[in-house]
């Protein structure tokens, strides 16, 4: 995992936006973001120079890929995935972020954080349609079941994320009472609530 060495709250500080990397304590004042919203380093409060067309598209391709919690290469691998599928190659690549197995887990609340949620994947603690799946990159279609494997339903980090009572995305139907939940639809792009400018990211990967 030598490819996260910065510290989280670091890089929201650095693109100007809170990212979630940190679990529950970015739903606290403690979030380091709120207590200061400047870049962090010696001259984060001087004023900002104004920002290249080029330094832009970096800075929403770097954003969007803190945000997943993705290396260059698995990042580079999915956009190039997505610019060969129809329609508007931004939505297509945000949907296919949203897909993963790790961020539908974050995004059903089992886990706080992308981080924790790719840990707990690979752990084997969910299975879907009924079967194991280890691979944080599996990606969910619509329809499909995801749930808490029986023996990991009373893991404490897992029941801990699902006390936070974090809101769960309107294409995604969570039952507490069989501990599973379910891809209604795949998301259309008003639905996705990360906050980034998706097409910077495509001219980046466009020039
Ligand atoms: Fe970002 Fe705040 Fe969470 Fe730190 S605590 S990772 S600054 S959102």
């Amino acid at each position: 995992m030598g490819r996260f060495c910065e510290p989280m709250c670091r890089i929201c500080r650095r693109e100007g936006a809170k990212l979630f990397l940190k679990g529950e304590r970015c739903y606290t004042p403690k979030c380091a973001f709120e207590r200061r919203t400047y870049p962090p380093g010696q001259h984060g409060q001087a004023r900002r120079r104004k920002i290249s067309d080029y330094g832009a598209q970096l800075r929403e391709k770097q954003k969007l890929r803190h945000t997943y919690r993705l290396s260059e290469r698995q990042f580079h691998r999915i956009f190039e995935q997505a610019s060969k599928m129809k329609g508007v190659t931004g939505e297509a690549f945000l949907t296919l972020l949203e897909r993963r197995l790790d961020n539908i887990v974050f995004r059903l609340g089992l886990a706080s954080s992308r981080n924790q949620a790719r840990i707990q994947v690979s752990h084997g603690h969910f299975q879907v349609n009924g079967r194991w799946v280890n691979i944080p990159s599996y990606l969910v279609k619509a329809g499909d079941v995801i749930s808490i494997a029986p023996k990991s339903r009373q893991k404490p980090a897992i029941q801990h994320a699902l006390s936070m009572g974090r809101p769960v995305p309107a294409w995604l139907q969570w039952d507490p009472d069989s501990f599973s939940g379910r891809v209604i639809n795949l998301p259309s792009r008003g639905e996705i609530d990360t906050q980034v400018a998706e097409q910077l990211v495509v001219e980046y990967y466009s020039r």
